[in-house]
């Protein structure tokens, strides 16, 4: 089995890669190895999921999806990818209140890294986690319930707190989404009607392919049909042009890996995330990404100072994204406590230039205590000490209270829990 990351910039060091199949062989390897580490997809761009002992792929896992449509809630394995329970949960008429960009990635490492999607409505797709089954240090199972006081500092994980077999999640009646994009739209008129145009859908995003241009290239609007707004037209006051053909992230990449656009009704499932579940995402893996998230109210003033990094930034840029968080209360969420604006950058492959590069973003970003995603890259190389975050504090000590040993620590861990 392959010992990289999906992008291919992280070679794990692991001694081996193991596969159980059912929950006693997955205590014995915790049990019987120094250090362990659940691997998800390998989605993320930095060390996280990285370990000196063994890593642990669930995908083989017997671990199976329970979906009680009466109480619109499931059990999926945590090793599932996005796209599986998508579908899982369709069949039943129920939905995800959201989607990250991408279907491909496993809800598992997904939830553990704070992984979101965009709307001012819409939390961290961690937020609809209402119950977790872990196999602790010791090889307890334990099932976590959101009432546990542990609960909220447990689903944004990181790793650190064991391995997660199951995860259930809050569901919602199945909807229709239609996205619409909008090409050109001055930064101007952008940023003096900012609140409206994230609030304009149930998912905004904003694509700028250039920092040093005077116009927002895309806006993406997916809205909920049948709800206010439903045809999706941009706020007055903001002009662009609505889009007449495909067009993706990148405007000269590949079209047939996005989601349908052009205002077409179809499935949550289909809609809502980027790309489509059935083609590979994004840039196919050939790109790295970073993404800092502000409180909303600082995002003007933020996106200002990066349109000064402009002539910085451009040569390792492929295309940025803005998107808006719902508020939570889970300890290392990014949006823990504040309504915020992610700032998401996704570079070419150019390890060394992005390296570069990003200390001069974060020292930009500092006067507005723009927190690190966990499993992008920092200017620490991925995350950032969770003394930034309130109830950073808090972590430290459950992670000493659960595995006082340290079997689920790596050199990650070790950076951002400072120990
Ligand atoms: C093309 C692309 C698009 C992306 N789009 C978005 C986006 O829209 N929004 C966003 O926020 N992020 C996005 N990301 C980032 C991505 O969601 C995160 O990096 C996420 O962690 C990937 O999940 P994974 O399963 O691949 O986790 P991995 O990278 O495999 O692992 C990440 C961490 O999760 C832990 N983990 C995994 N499974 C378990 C488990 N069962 N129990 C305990 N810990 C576990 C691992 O130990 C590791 O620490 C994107 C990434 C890519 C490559």
């Amino acid at each position: 089995m392959s010992q990289q990351n999906w992008s291919g910039n992280i070679r794990f060091r692991a001694r081996a890669i193991e596969s159980p199949a059912d929950l006693d062989q997955l205590r014995r390897i915790v049990t019987d190895n120094e250090r362990v580490r659940a691997l998800g997809s390998r989605h993320s761009f930095n060390d996280i999921a990285d370990t000196d002992g063994v890593l642990i792929d669930l995908t083989r896992l017997n671990a199976p999806f329970e979906i009680d449509v009466k109480s619109r809630s499931a059990w999926v394995p945590a090793a599932a990818r996005y796209a599986e329970i998508a579908s899982a949960v369709e069949d039943h008429g129920l939905a995800l209140r959201n989607m990250g960009s991408l279907p491909h990635i496993s809800i598992g490492g997904a939830i553990a890294t704070g992984t979101h999607g965009s709307g001012d409505g819409n939390r961290i797709l961690g937020a609809s986690v209402t119950g977790l089954e872990i196999v602790r240090a010791d090889g307890r199972f334990e099932v976590l319930e959101s009432e546990d006081p542990r609960f909220a500092g447990s689903v944004v994980g990181l790793g650190a707190l064991g391995i997660t077999t199951r995860v259930r999640l809050d569901l919602v009646p199945s909807f229709d989404v239609r996205q619409d994009i909008f090409l050109n739209a001055p930064w101007d008129e952008v940023l003096a009607g900012f609140d409206a145009v994230m609030g304009s859908g149930y998912r905004v995003s904003l694509f700028i392919a250039d920092w040093g241009t005077d116009v927002v290239d895309q806006v993406w609007i997916k809205s909920v049909v049948g709800t206010t707004n439903a045809e999706a037209v941009l706020p007055a006051g903001v002009t662009a042009e609505r889009a007449t053909r495909q067009i993706g992230p990148i405007a000269s990449g590949p079209t047939d890996s996005v989601t349908p656009q052009l205002g077409e009704p179809g499935r949550w499932l289909d809609r809502l995330p980027h790309f489509r579940r059935d083609a590979p995402p994004s840039n196919a893996g050939d790109e790295l990404q970073s993404e800092f998230f502000v409180a909303r109210e600082d995002a003007p003033a933020a996106l200002a100072v990066l349109r000064t990094l402009a002539a910085s930034i451009s040569p390792v840029l492929l295309v940025s994204e803005v998107r808006s968080i719902a508020a939570d209360d889970l300890w290392l969420s990014g949006a823990y406590g504040r309504d915020t604006i992610a700032l998401h950058f996704t570079w070419r492959n150019d390890p060394d230039g992005v390296a570069a590069l990003l200390p001069t973003i974060e020292t930009a970003l500092a006067p507005f205590d723009a927190r690190p995603h966990w499993g992008k890259l920092s200017a620490t190389g991925g995350g950032a000490s969770v003394d930034r975050y309130p109830r950073g504090g808090d972590f430290r000590a459950l992670v000493a209270a659960e595995d006082p040993a340290g079997r689920f620590t790596n050199e990650y861990l070790r950076r951002v829990l400072g120990s």
